[in-house]
């Protein structure tokens, strides 16, 4: 069976987080047809774009998948309404966000999947977690740590040493 490596990046801001990216970390491999290859670190970040709204916890995970690019995102978004992901206010406070961000070498122009990524090489929220996961990581040729060197929203992001987590 053919497999395709996915990298995938995770985002909430809206309700418990940390338990809400953990779920949903198991819930993408819960399908027999996505394992888990990679896990990066949480960063804290201040919020891109979009209203005013509370800081983002962030993370990416690498998958191996034998779901097509389309099938692959049916499957994120279904993640996504089990975690009450609303769709009202674009860049909006959310419970959580999955998007792919690379499909193997596999690109695409389409509105409703376009890979990789389109802002992905701008944003230290997914560029800099990415590179902690995987120091070998490229986005169109280049590394993905030096992507994050030069993004603007590097100084809104927490390195994980300094996310606490407060549990009552
Ligand atoms: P951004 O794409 O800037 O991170 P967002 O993640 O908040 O914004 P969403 O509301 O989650 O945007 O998604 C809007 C639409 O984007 C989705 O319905 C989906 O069809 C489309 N889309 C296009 N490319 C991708 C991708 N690579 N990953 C996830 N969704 C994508
Ligand atoms: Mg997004
Ligand atoms: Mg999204």
């Amino acid at each position: 069976m053919t497999t395709v490596r996915a990298v995938l990046a995770l985002g909430s801001n809206l309700g418990a987080s940390i338990d809400t990216l953990s779920l949903a970390v198991g819930d993408l491999v819960d399908s027999p047809r996505v394992r888990l290859r990679g896990v990066s670190p949480m960063v804290r970040t201040k919020a891109v774009g979009g209203p005013e709204q509370p800081d983002y916890l962030n993370m990416v995970v690498e998958v191996e998948t034998d779901l097509g690019p389309y099938e692959l995102l049916d499957h994120c978004q279904a993640v996504e309404d089990k975690h009450h992901r609303m769709r009202t206010v674009r860049w909006g406070p959310r419970t959580l966000d999955i998007d792919i961000i690379t499909y193997g070498a596999w690109t695409s122009d389409d509105e409703k999947l376009t890979v990789p990524h389109p802002r992905a090489a701008d944003r230290a929220f997914v560029l800099q977690p990415w590179a902690w996961m995987d120091a070998s990581a490229t986005l169109g040729g280049i590394p993905v740590g030096e992507l994050a060197a030069g993004a603007d929203d590097l100084s809104g992001l927490t390195p994980f040493e300094e996310v606490r987590v407060h549990r009552e």
